[in-house]
């Protein structure tokens, strides 16, 4: 295995890209977005930054914990130890974590540009269709543009995208047909004056709302009165093609309501709709790798739902890959 096409330059992507060409394999990520993140994009608007995807993430795993340590002591993460709660019919109570909550700095796409240093990602190319001819793996892209000569080819993206890639593999094409995805909206929101709120975060229950963030809350973060409010991913189901608007009112008055009183004025506000946000299962083993054809495929959803999944299933799909290119060099 020499070359190898990775679609999707998101955390799992990106990290697989990374293990890749560590062991002396050429690798091109593909990505249709404007950078790569994925998920762990950063948002920036006429009046400020947004994390408006992942908000934090937490390090379980001995190996993603030491991949954490790295970040915070290069600066590219920190520790977010804002006041998080829930709110629930107007009591708030503190919402603890058994471990501690971290965040990219000064945004979450901080990791994916790290991951991505010295790595051949081509952004704002959103790969169409796959085909493989003489054992080798050719992308075309949706405005016709080729990419040919690859000896492996991994998808790396949510598994609702995943399809049109894996057709050659019965098994694999069944595990993305049968992960499910939670969709979630995101309203960006900055305000003239401070949140009368005092938290910086807040699980919201009973309401079409169930995040809000703070975002000058995290390190590094400029001042603002900026925050993130998300929905619930049974609002977003069942409001998926609200319009912008809309959705725009419903979670600004959501906020309010948990708040139990006024927000103040806008100076200025955009939804986006995530909608592949969260895997909802089931897990199948962190990572996939069809050898017969050179196929693979990661991302949180093998695995389960945070970055933690995204970045420890690109680690398992990397320790496959290498094992089946040592025995191709052995038989
Ligand atoms: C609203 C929201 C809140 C979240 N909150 C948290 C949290 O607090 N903590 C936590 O740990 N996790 C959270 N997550 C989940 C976390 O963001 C993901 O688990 C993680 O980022 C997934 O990484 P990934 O690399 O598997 O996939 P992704 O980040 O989705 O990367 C896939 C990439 O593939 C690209 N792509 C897709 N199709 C194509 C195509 N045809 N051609 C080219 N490129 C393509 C996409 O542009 C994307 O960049 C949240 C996610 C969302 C959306």
């Amino acid at each position: 295995m020499e070359r190898v096409a990775i679609i999707g330059a998101g955390i799992a992507g990106l990290q697989l890209g990374r293990r890749l060409q560590g062991a002396g394999i050429a690798v091109s990520l593909f990505d249709k977005a404007r950078g790569p993140a994925g998920r762990i994009a950063t948002r920036r608007l006429d009046y400020g930054r947004f994390d408006h995807g992942a908000q934090y993430f937490t390090a379980r795993d001995p190996v993603f914990a030491a991949q954490v340590e790295d970040w915070c002591a290069r600066g590219v993460a920190a520790r977010w130890t804002g006041r998080i709660v829930t709110l629930s019919g107007g009591a708030i109570e503190p919402e603890p974590s058994p471990v501690p909550r971290h965040v990219g700095v000064p945004s979450m796409s901080a990791m994916a540009r790290d991951l991505a240093t010295g790595a051949d990602v081509r952004v704002g190319v959103r790969i169409a269709s796959v085909r493989r001819t003489n054992a080798r793996w050719g992308l075309v892209a949706d405005d016709g543009q080729a990419f040919e000569g690859f000896d492996g080819l991994v998808s790396a993206v949510p598994a609702p995208q995943a399809a049109p890639f894996l057709a050659s593999s019965t098994e694999l094409g069944l595990h993305a047909r049968c992960a499910q995805f939670d969709p979630c909206h995101a309203l960006m929101i900055e305000f003239e004056e401070p949140v009368g709120a005092d938290f910086d975060a807040a699980f919201v229950k009973d309401s079409a709302v169930g995040w809000v963030a703070r975002e000058a809350s995290k390190p590094g973060r400029a001042a603002s009165n900026g925050w993130v409010v998300h929905s619930t991913a049974a609002w977003s189901r069942a409001n998926v093609d609200r319009k912008a608007e809309e959705v725009h009112e419903v979670l600004r008055g959501a906020f309010a309501a948990a708040l139990g009183g006024r927000l103040p004025g806008i100076r200025g506000a955009a939804v986006h709709r995530w909608l592949y946000a969260r895997a909802a299962g089931p897990v199948v083993g962190a990572a996939l790798w069809d050898g017969k054809f050179g196929l693979g495929v990661c991302g949180d959803w093998l695995r389960g739902d945070r970055i933690e999944d995204a970045f420890l299933s690109a680690e398992r799909l990397a320790d496959l890959m290498l094992a089946s290119r040592e025995r191709d060099e052995l038989s």
